[in-house]
Formats: C-alpha cells, sequence, structure tokens
C-alpha cells in the first residue's frame, strides 16, 4: 500500500463512529476542485508511513476507536488494499471505502468477502457531465456498474457529491435521477471555491430531491426554509 497519511482521529468520517483515516497515494481521476491535490500522483513514493506504522498504531488504538476509513486519493487502485484490510479487520475495526466509483470489481470483491462496512462514493456530475468535473477520461459504465452493486443493499453506503463550481441546482436533480432509489445522498460544499460554488438548499429542492432518494443530507452546504 502506498500511504500518505495518516489521521489518527475523526469525528466526522463515518457516520456515528470514531475512526481514523488512512490516506493512500494515487489517483485516476483529477478533479480540478481536488482538496487532496499531492495524493494524485501515482508516480510519487511516500517513504515515511508503511502499512505496518498504520497497523501497529492501530493495535494501540482498539480500546478507543470504532473504526478505520481507507480514502485517498483512489484506495481502490492499490493492489495490496484486500490484504491491508484484512489485517485491519483482525483487529475488529469497522471498515469504511471511501471511492470515485471507477472500480466496480475491487468494490464488489471487497464487499463479497465482507471486508468492509460502509462505502461512501462520489457523484462527480450527471453521467454526461462527468468528465468536465472528474478531469480524466472515465468510463461511464464502470461509474453506472459500482452505482448499482452498492444499490443491491447489501451493506451501508452513501452516494456524495462535492458542490463543485459549474455544477447547478439543475445537474444535482439530474444526479438524484440517475440514482433514482438509492438509500442516501450527501450534498456537500466544495472547499476552496466556497464564494463560487454557495449554494442554498432550499426545504422545496430537498422535497423534490426526496422524491428520488430516501434520505438526503448536506455537509457545509446552507439548508433553507
Ligand atoms: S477522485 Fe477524489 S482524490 Fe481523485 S482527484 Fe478527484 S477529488 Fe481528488
Amino acid at each position: 500500500m502506498k500511504i500518505a497519511g495518516l489521521q489518527k482521529n475523526s469525528f466526522v468520517d463515518y457516520p456515528g463512529n470514531l475512526c481514523a483515516v488512512v490516506f493512500t497515494q494515487g489517483c485516476n481521476m483529477n478533479c480540478f476542485y481536488c482538496h487532496n491535490k499531492p495524493l494524485i500522483d501515482n508516480e510519487k513514493r511516500n517513504e515515511n508511513i508503511s502499512s505496518e506504522d498504520v497497523l501497529e498504531f492501530l493495535k494501540k488504538r482498539r480500546s478507543f476507536l470504532d473504526a478505520v476509513v481507507i480514502s485517498g486519493g483512489e484506495p481502490t487502485m492499490q493492489k495490496d488494499l484486500e490484504n491491508f484490510i484484512k489485517e485491519v479487520k483482525k483487529l475488529k475495526f469497522k471498515v469504511k471505502l471511501d471511492t470515485n466509483g471507477t472500480n466496480p470489481e475491487v468494490i464488489e470483491s471487497l464487499i463479497s468477502k465482507r471486508l468492509i462496512d460502509y462505502v461512501a462514493m462520489d457523484i462527480k456530475a450527471p453521467f454526461k457531465r462527468y468528465q468536465e468535473f472528474c478531469g480524466a477520461k472515465t468510463d461511464i459504465n464502470r461509474i453506472k456498474k459500482s452505482i448499482d452493486i452498492l444499490m443491491q443493499d447489501i451493506i451501508d453506503y452513501e452516494f456524495r457529491t462535492t458542490f463543485a463550481p459549474g455544477l447547478g441546482f439543475g445537474d444535482v436533480l439530474n444526479m438524484c435521477n440517475e440514482i433514482k432509489g438509492a438509500k442516501s445522498y450527501i450534498l456537500q460544499k466544495c472547499r476552496g471555491f466556497e464564494e463560487m460554488s454557495n449554494f442554498i438548499l432550499f426545504t422545496d429542492s430537498i422535497k423534490s430531491m426526496n422524491k428520488m432518494i430516501k434520505k438526503v443530507g448536506t455537509r457545509g452546504v446552507e439548508n433553507s426554509a
């Protein structure tokens, strides 16, 4: 595993759980608003933190933490992700995977082996506009396949969209329609572009979204009655 960083505890990255967050190096997208730009470079080597270091840290925190979030970058690009998660699971932690959804086979395999408990998958834009926002050639069928896998409801999940400059509420409704029937959808503010992506989610708008999604949530986006 190429590990770029470890956040030792977080209350906000896994709903209802106190967790540590492991950041992997490398991503197959290049979103212009990415808040973790240094993690995109697939060739970069991170010498200062190894899987062994992280597991050693987790062993000492077993009584304090509930869960481990594996984030990035894009964790599903890591060849030894499964083995790493197996070691985390031996320590009895719940595991949440943050992913951009480009590797449905990895997601499916981890779910079928009961190695992950929760997935947060990015929905970058309506399918037709994906490339504008993800900054890389992406096979939209692979994104759709990951959506289908999660919507089988085998484990808990959320879809989430960063409300990047250039997206409008019409796009949000289109995305909701494309994941119609989903359990949970979170709209989150775009850090670093707050002024350009100010967005108030009116109660009526939430009602429109709720016609398609069971639970709609926001992070950092203002709600108004
Ligand atoms: S998918 Fe995530 S980590 Fe990759 S470039 Fe986009 S925002 Fe950054």
